[in-house]
């Protein structure tokens, strides 16, 4: 890259998660000891705008984002409510009364080079097992209500599981922005009320008090909106409502009544699901929706119904549209967050699929040139994994096998996206799962889920038929007995808590 090129100034439209996350990131990026100053990073927010205002369950790689930024465990924890998330317990998607669990970790380790789930299909093919869960470690662990962080040793049982985690994540942008500030971003207080642009690039923002903020590069994180990106620039957005019908929420926290457990909960209802994410101080739930299915208050009776003990807010009304920017990157503007699309948060992933865009954004890092060959691997990149998500949580809705709900119905009757049934139908076969590069969610993911609603492929590997029934067995049985006393020997989730704190 020529030096005279280079990018001087970054200006981040929005505070919220997505925001300070960008603006940390960016800030310990460039921040190379000895090196030339990097770009000056500001960060344009509006506290009467405010933020979205939820967002409390993640995925594993956000620990190593949190470690990236230097921000360390006991502190993050302490300063934003935070709990453990072993993964996520569905209740209610095949029936009344049913219950899986999607655990962060793999079932079993590699046996004669065939993946362990590969016998334990075999095993549930010949009607011995039922379920994969007693050889997930996070699973048993979650059960149990125990935790314990990953042990170093890979020969340890206890080393085969991942761990993210619950949090208030307004508290978090807040410890991200003193950790932005500190290290030379400038935050500005105010409205932006114009927005002008030339020849298809962002000049200038322009705040109700009429500064004028002009910039090389713009991240725009101004949320659903997208003040840049579609405002100014009218990259285009694609819809997926016609997969994932869900177009509402409304979010209630409430105080807690009993220790917090390790994992979240998503409880299939009449017209979606509804949440439950311990904090430290309270818990949040919200219910998903769709309002071609139910109405407003309604769906608040119905949430409200749910609850373990009275709301400590009003309810916060959420409206968004499933699906991606068409552009994420376009001219000297990258969204990032819900201003470059949205998931609903079935499996926790906007958090995560801000933390990858982030990273991709630096692996691309532009100079004022702003070579298309970067923009345009950025956006194929950027579309491919906010599909895979996509994919993902259709499976969920469209093999729940429930009939209550109109909802439900119309799931299992649509034709899901090619890309999913292609993928379907190669772990019907053989219970394989082909993985793109970007995917966020690995095979083991796949086969917690597609086997918790039911799916199990019809035949399995010929290498592990080769194998002697009984002794698979037997050593299945042994494997899980292993996994079960592992779990056990586990302090309490509540108590691993109570540690992290005095150790704040
Ligand atoms: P926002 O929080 O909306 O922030 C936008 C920022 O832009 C604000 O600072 C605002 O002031 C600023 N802004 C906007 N317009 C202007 C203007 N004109 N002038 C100046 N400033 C402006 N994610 C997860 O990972 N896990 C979850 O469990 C989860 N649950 C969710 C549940 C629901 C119902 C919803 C809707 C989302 C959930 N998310 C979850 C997503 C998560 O909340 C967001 O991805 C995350 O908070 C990022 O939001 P954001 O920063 O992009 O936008």
């Amino acid at each position: 890259m020529q030096d005279d090129r280079k990018i001087r100034s970054v200006a981040i439209v929005g505070g919220g998660t997505a925001g300070w996350m960008a603006a940390s990131a960016m800030a310990k990026a460039f921040a190379a000891p000895g090196g030339s100053a990097g770009p000056t990073i500001t960060v344009i927010e509006s506290e009467t705008i405010g933020t979205v205002g939820v967002g409390e369950a993640t995925i594993p790689p956000i620990r190593q984002f949190n470690s990236m930024i230097g921000l360390d465990e006991a502190d993050f924890m302490a300063a934003t409510g935070a709990t453990v998330k072993l993964g996520i317990a569905f209740h209610d998607w095949s029936a009344p009364g049913s219950r899986y669990f999607h655990g962060f970790g793999d079932f079993g380790p590699e046996v004669r080079g065939q993946a362990y789930r590969q016998h334990l299909f075999r095993l549930h093919a010949e009607g011995r097992i039922d379920s994969l869960e007693a050889w997930s470690l996070p699973s048993v662990m979650a059960a149990k209500g125990r935790f314990a962080p990953p042990s170093d040793d890979p020969r340890s049982v206890l080393s085969a599981y991942s761990y993210a985690y619950h949090f208030d994540a307004g508290l978090f942008a807040r410890r991200l922005r003193a950790l932005a500030e500190a290290a030379g971003t400038v935050r500005l207080e105010g409205r932006i009320v114009d927005v002008t642009v030339d020849a298809d690039r962002v000049q200038a923002v322009v705040l109700e008090d009429g500064r004028r903020v002009e910039s090389d590069l713009f991240i725009d994180c101004s949320g659903f909106r997208g003040l840049l990106i579609e405002g100014a620039l009218k990259a285009g957005y694609e819809d997926w409502t016609r997969w994932l019908p869900c177009d509402r929420a409304v979010a209630l926290p409430c105080p807690a009544t009993r220790a917090p457990v390790p994992y979240t909960a998503a409880t299939a209802l009449s017209a979606g699901w509804r949440w439950r994410i311990p904090l430290q101080h309270r818990v949040g739930n919200g219910y998903v929706y769709s309002s071609a299915f139910i109405d407003d208050q309604a769906a608040l009776d119905e949430l409200l119904q749910g609850l373990e003990a009275a709301p400590v807010a009003e309810p916060n009304r959420l409206r968004f549209v499933t699906g991606r920017r068409r552009m994420a990157w376009k001219g000297n503007v990258v969204a990032v967050g819900l201003a470059s699309g949205f998931l609903e948060p079935l499996e926790s992933t906007s958090i995560n699929l801000i933390q990858t865009g982030i990273g991709r954004l630096l692996e691309l890092f532009p100079d004022r040139d702003f070579d298309p060959a970067l923009l345009t691997e950025y956006n194929r990149r950027t579309a491919q994994e906010f599909e895979r998500v996509r994919d993902f949580i259709i499976a969920h809705y469209h093999l729940a096998g429930r009939s209550e709900g109109e909802l439900w119905r119309h799931c299992r009757d649509n034709a899901p996206p090619d890309t999913l049934a292609a993928k379907l139908e190669l772990f019907r076969a053989r219970g394989e799962v082909s993985l793109l590069e970007d995917e966020s969610f690995r095979e083991d993911s796949w086969a917690a889920v597609l086997t918790g609603l039911g799916v199990w492929p019809r035949r399995v590997s010929p290498l592990v038929q080769r194998l002697d029934l009984d002794q698979v067995q037997a050593q299945a049985g042994r494997l899980a007995d292993l996994i079960g006393r592992a779990a056990a020997s586990l302090p309490d989730h509540a108590a691993y808590l109570d540690a992290r704190r005095r150790s704040a």
